[in-house]
């Protein structure tokens, strides 16, 4: 039996580098093998128990690009050798968030490395609808972490309806924010402002193209609506904490919308009148994940150079020391925006 190299997460908080077998793809299914596999705030989530997988033990990662190595029976749409970014979502394929091409909004999705195997592997078994094509100038480190670090706030701009030029609030500058950031101001032309406590997170927006940056606290909201003359067109919440989906809220102008993307257990905290959200007509999105659709529309805008992610990589490691990547992920050190795993 062919086995390979896979971190496999056998109970929350352990584990370990193991061989297991190479998984096999059914109808509809490819084998990926895997070239890079980021390394995300959720995968510390997992591993401290915060988050739950669906089954133990489960393969970690779902941040990955690798080359087709082979097709499952009668499936067809991509071939062998194709090089390709790994959309880490898999949908029923039945209901209407489906048929739209939404699996990331499928009640029954399933997201990799936390409910089916992942990508922290040499060998990964996804449906084919999950592959989009990378072509050769974009680097694998560069397609893995397009999937999840980059396409997620990609999907939250998306949702929010924002239009060149307008002003946007990002509330946390980790790896999507900082995305964030790059986007509203690099592609789109929004004048934004950046949030963070910690200082060097702030210059690095500043130097991304965020005109105006602050530290985190109660005056953000204030000093957001005196300096946009009236409050910002869109606001986002990438850190994950109730308190601040309020504090977003407020930045807002009227008919403003607020996208929260930070994943959190505890109960919102809006901290607001009832109707002040009315009279003013705010509007309060969630945003999760990406579509193939959007993700494809990243890997152009890197082919064709309109948006340089050559800063996004801070450290690439070895399958064996997943430990040592997951820490400097865990320690959030400010200006490491992304690590990545290589199997090569
Ligand atoms: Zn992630
Ligand atoms: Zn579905």
């Amino acid at each position: 039996m062919q086995t390979m190299r896979a971190v496999l997460l056998t109970e929350p908080g352990r584990f370990e580098l193991a061989e297991i077998p190479v998984p096999r793809p059914g109808a509809g299914e490819a084998v990926v093998a895997v070239d890079a596999c980021g390394v995300c705030g959720s995968d510390v989530h997992l591993v401290d128990g915060s988050t739950v997988a669906a089954e133990y033990p489960v393969v970690l990662g779902h941040e990955a690009a690798g080359t087709v190595a082979a097709l499952g029976p009668d499936t067809t749409g991509i071939e062998v050798g194709t090089r390709v970014a790994v959309l880490p979502y898999v949908g029923c394929g039945r209901c209407g968030r489906c048929w739209t091409r939404q699996p990331q909004a499928c009640a029954e999705r399933k997201v990799l490395g936390v409910d089916m195997p992942g990508a922290q592997a040499d060998r990964l078994v996804v449906p084919t609808g999950c592959l989009v094509p990378l072509p050769d100038t974009v680097p694998a480190e560069i397609g893995a972490i397009l999937t999840d670090a980059v396409a997620t706030p990609f999907h939250a701009i998306r949702r929010s309806h924002v239009v060149p030029g307008e002003t946007a609030v990002v509330f946390g500058l980790g790896g999507l924010g900082m995305h964030a950031v790059q986007i509203l101001a690099g592609v789109l032309g929004c004048e934004v402002i950046a949030v963070d406590p910690r200082p060097q997170a702030r210059e690095r927006a500043a130097a991304l193209g965020a005109k105006l940056t602050l530290d985190a606290g109660r005056q953000v909201a204030r000093t957001v609506v005196a300096e946009t003359r009236g409050g910002a067109d869109v606001a986002f919440e990438f850190v994950g904490h109730p308190e601040i989906v309020g504090t977003a809220l407020r930045c807002l102008r009227p008919q403003g919308t607020c996208v929260v993307v930070g994943i959190s257990p505890d109960r919102l905290a809006l901290g607001m009148r009832q109707e002040t959200l009315v009279s003013r007509e705010l509007r309060l999105v969630g945003s999760f994940g990406c579509t193939a659709a959007e993700l494809a529309e990243l890997v152009d805008l890197v082919a064709t150079g309109r948006l340089d992610l050559t800063g996004s990589v801070s450290d690439v490691y070895a399958p064996g020391q997943f430990a040592a990547a997951l820490a400097e992920t865990r320690d959030k050190r400010a200006g490491s925006v992304r690590v990545v795993v290589s199997y090569r």
